[in-house]
């Protein structure tokens, strides 16, 4: 088969490339190779009853599929240039902003209306943080909840699958450069296809294949960063002063002792913690939902430090998968505790948890995170949590739990120029995959900067 753009993965970054391809060209012959599923096959089989851990599906149904890793998230669609990915460093502060501000009204028009849309400008809450020590970084964030994120999806196929051939359960292994232009993409579900212009948006379920193609394509890469930390479940009443008005609130704290950075990330009112499984290693996540009939007495969040390695080291991912493993290896899952538990020494157990005053909402087992968390993350998580506890008073009750381990993995940084295009002319590297983006956001925003890019001709297309 002969494609004029071949897609590979239908995440955020697929998607709004494949969106934005058929709206602006709709002559193009466009295919779509995903590894995972389609929206409505996409099923976890861990239920807690009959299946309590991973059994190693062909794909896991969480990461793969189309929607990508974000399907089941949360679906905040942070719209900001102060975190969530560079994307801003190729294209230009204005036009990633107004590029994710395309995406959202996008979403809106396809069952995201009524949502809402929280902004940290003009907040007193600024002001109030940096009397303490803290820093909020500006955004204006969708919250889309679980919910009518997955209506969203649902919608964009509905409109996607008369215009461009999806191929599900296609994991493309190899990416060939043709001499004289164009690129030979081949997997042993489908054979092979070729293209014009192909366009790699294979998420962080991608990310070890990313490096095998940069390898063999030779097209540098860089990495060595990985977030490690733990999850805090608290009263939803203790931060809806923040909650309320801004919904996601990104604090950032210095640590005193070692002078690391510490950040709040993913904030879900009145939300639940839920385990999340990447290939075998349980770690922890928040989920929060839009439908009032969901909403819990908790809010959650997760309280993140930056790891970044130098020489020799490489492996940044793999340092916070040992953790991860470490903390299933002595819970069998994900590690509770309260704080009180921890900053007295002790480990929690069962009869703690039951008596603890917040309920929790996930079931870990108790036990001690200190013992899994090296001594350096775990005290800039305690000295966060006393300076959250002066802008949120009752962040340092001893009832507020604490989940072990959240981690956030980064991809390699690919080398590309500012179209987001490899030194393969044709060959465009976009979304979490390209180490640029980390976010729905910016993952969507990069999609439609291809695409436009390819349409404008300066791609030399076709
Ligand atoms: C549980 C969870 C919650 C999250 N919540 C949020 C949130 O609320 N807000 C936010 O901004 N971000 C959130 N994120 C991050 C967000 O989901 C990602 O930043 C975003 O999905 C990246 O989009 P992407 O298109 O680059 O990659 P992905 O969404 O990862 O999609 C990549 C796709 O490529 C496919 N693929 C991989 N390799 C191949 C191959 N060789 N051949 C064919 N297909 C392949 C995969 O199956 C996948 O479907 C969350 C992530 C997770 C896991």
């Amino acid at each position: 088969m002969k494609y004029d753009v071949i897609i590979i993965g239908a995440g955020p970054g697929g998607i709004f490339s494949a969106y934005e391809l058929t709206r602006l060209n709709p002559a193009l012959n466009i295919a779509v190779y995903e590894a995972g599923n389609p929206l409505d096959k996409r099923h976890c089989p861990i239920d807690g009853v009959k299946v309590r851990s991973c059994i190693r599906c062909r794909t896991c149904a969480i990461m793969n599929g189309f929607g990508g890793a974000g399907a089941f998230s949360d679906g905040k669609y942070n719209i900001t240039n102060d975190f969530g990915g560079s994307l801003h460093e190729y294209i230009g502060k204005k036009q990633a902003i107004e590029l994710m501000e395309y995406v959202d009204e996008i979403n809106m028009a396809r069952g995201g209306e009524g949502t809402h849309m929280y902004s940290t400008a003009a907040t007193k809450f600024h002001k109030i943080c940096l009397q303490n020590k803290l820093h909020l970084l500006n955004a204006s964030v969708r919250h889309l909840g679980t919910d009518k994120n997955y209506v969203v999806l649902e919608n964009l196929y509905d409109e996607l699958k008369d215009k461009v051939t999806f191929f599900f359960r296609t994991p493309v292994e190899e990416i060939e450069v043709l001499e004289g232009g164009g690129f030979r993409v081949k997997g042993a579900s489908f054979g092979e296809a070729e293209c014009s212009r192909c366009i790699v948006s294979v998420g962080r379920s991608g990310s070890k294949w990313m490096e095998e193609i940069c390898r063999e394509l030779a097209i540098p890469t860089k990495s060595n960063r990985v977030d490690i930390g733990v999850r805090v479940e608290l009263p939803a009443e203790i931060f809806s002063d923040l909650t309320d008005e801004l919904y996601e609130s990104k604090i950032v704290y210095r640590t005193e002792m070692f002078e690391d950075n510490v950040r709040t990330f993913c904030m879900n009112p009145n939300g639940i913690v839920v385990n999340e499984n990447t290939n075998g290693i349980v770690t922890v996540n928040g989920h929060s939902f839009e439908d009032p009939a969901k909403k819990t007495k908790n809010t959650n969040f997760a309280l993140l430090v930056s790891k970044h390695f130098s020489e020799p080291f490489k492996d940044s991912n793999e340092y916070g998968e040992s953790i991860a493993r470490l903390s299933n290896m002595l819970g069998g899952g994900v590690i509770v505790q309260r704080f009180g538990d921890l900053i007295r020494g002790r480990r929690s157990n069962v009869k703690r948890i039951e008596e603890c005053t917040t309920e929790p909402t996930l079931g870990a087992t108790p036990g001690d995170l200190s013992l899994v968390l090296p001594k350096r993350i775990l005290d800039g998580i305690v000295e966060m949590i006393y300076a959250l506890d002066k802008v949120a008073p009752g962040t340092a009750n001893d009832d507020t739990l604490l989940y072990g381990v959240e981690v956030k993995f980064y991809n390699m940084e690919v080398e590309l120029d500012k179209n987001l295009e490899t030194r393969h002319p044709g060959l465009f590297i976009i979304g979490d995959g390209s180490g640029v983006t980390h976010s729905l956001s910016h993952a969507s925003a990069s999609g439609v900067y291809v695409a436009r890019h390819i349409c404008s001709g300066r791609s030399e297309i076709l």
